[in-house]
């Protein structure tokens, strides 16, 4: 079923874009990539190579060949040239529906007609993008987490008209490139894992700002109880406080359930600019944070 794909453009290579081509170069798909900004990708690579040097997660590929697999991605600076004899095209430009129901509508005009679409969309079903194209057939939300150096797993969902083969095609190709293919069977907001860990991530904030408990204690727990390096707090300062917060907000406008509604005390730190690993402090302080020291699991 992978042969159905050889060769895969990537359109808007930040944080998400820039691993996605790269993890697919390192498995020898043949990778095109494109970019409003020409100087995003190598950015971002620079930046990843970092964190993960600093996180002490273990790449699923070693850093070497990360970086081979770099050198092979084909960044063009017209869309045409990018997905013109693509098999799958992923898109990832920023999290603006107008945004992406005109970048489809371009990929629709420019990729084969046989191509299979895909938005690595955090929130955003296929299913308010398919229209925007003459496919709907061949769409679908392919999810990817970051960092997909490190993180092996790949929500996806189909929309209302999506074949069941574009499904597996998709899911094909997710496990050719070493990931797990996680199949969401009917459209929800956040998709698999996201969910789970939403709700860890929701409770955790809770007893945090409600006092109950020292955010060093969840943390403590969690990384004793999984054997994980880091804790949900540790995880949203990596992550980013500001994204942190605009996540839950995209739940809360659609429940509009006052429990979904982060709590203010994370609404003030964002204020205060504490925004986490990015900015030296959020819960903890970097580039040296409390729980990457040997005694911090004693108490
Ligand atoms: P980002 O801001 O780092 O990157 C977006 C890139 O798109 C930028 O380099 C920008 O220059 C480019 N771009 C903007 N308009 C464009 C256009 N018309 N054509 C081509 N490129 C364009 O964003 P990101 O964090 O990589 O997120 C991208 C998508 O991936 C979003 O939908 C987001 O929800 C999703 N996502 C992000 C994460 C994450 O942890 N950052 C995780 C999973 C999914």
């Amino acid at each position: 079923m992978e042969e159905k794909v050889r060769k895969v453009a990537v359109v808007g290579t930040g944080t998400l874009g820039t691993q996605i081509a790269i993890l697919a170069a390192c498995f020898d798909y043949e990778v095109s990539a494109y970019d409003t900004d020409e100087g995003s990708f190598n950015r971002v690579l620079r930046n990843l190579t970092g964190f993960m040097k600093s996180s002490g997660r273990k790449p699923i590929i070693p850093m070497e060949d990360w970086e081979k697999g770099a050198n092979k991605v084909k960044f063009c600076k017209e869309l045409d040239e990018a997905i013109r004899d693509a098999d799958l095209v992923i898109e990832a430009v920023p999290e603006d529906l107008e945004l992406k129901r005109k970048v489809f509508k371009r990929l629709d005009t420019f990729a084969p007609r046989e191509a299979i679409l895909a938005t690595n969309s955090s929130s955003m079903p296929i299913s308010k993008v398919e229209s925007a194209t003459t496919r709907p057939e061949q769409c679908l939300n392919m999810h990817f987490y970051s960092p997909a150096m490190g993180l092996n797993m790949v929500d996806i969902m189909g929309g209302t008209r999506t074949t069941a083969e574009t499904i597996e095609v998709g899911k094909a190709w997710i496990r050719s490139i070493g990931c797990a293919p996680l199949t969401v069977k009917k459209e929800i907001l956040g998709f698999c894992f996201n969910r789970v860990w939403r709700a860890i991530k929701r409770e955790s904030l809770y007893l945090w700002a409600e006092g109950f408990v020292d955010f060093r204690d969840i943390d403590r727990a969690w990384m004793i109880f999984t054997g994980m390096t880091q804790g949900p707090f540790g995880i949203m300062d990596n992550v980013g406080l500001d994204v942190v917060y605009d996540i839950e907000m995209v739940y809360y406008n659609e429940s509009k359930d006052p429990k979904d509604h982060p709590p203010e005390a994370l609404k003030a730190m964002v204020d205060r600019k504490g925004l986490g690993a990015k900015t030296g402090k959020g819960f903890y302080t970097y580039p040296d944070p409390e729980f990457s020291r040997p005694d911090f699991l004693k108490g």
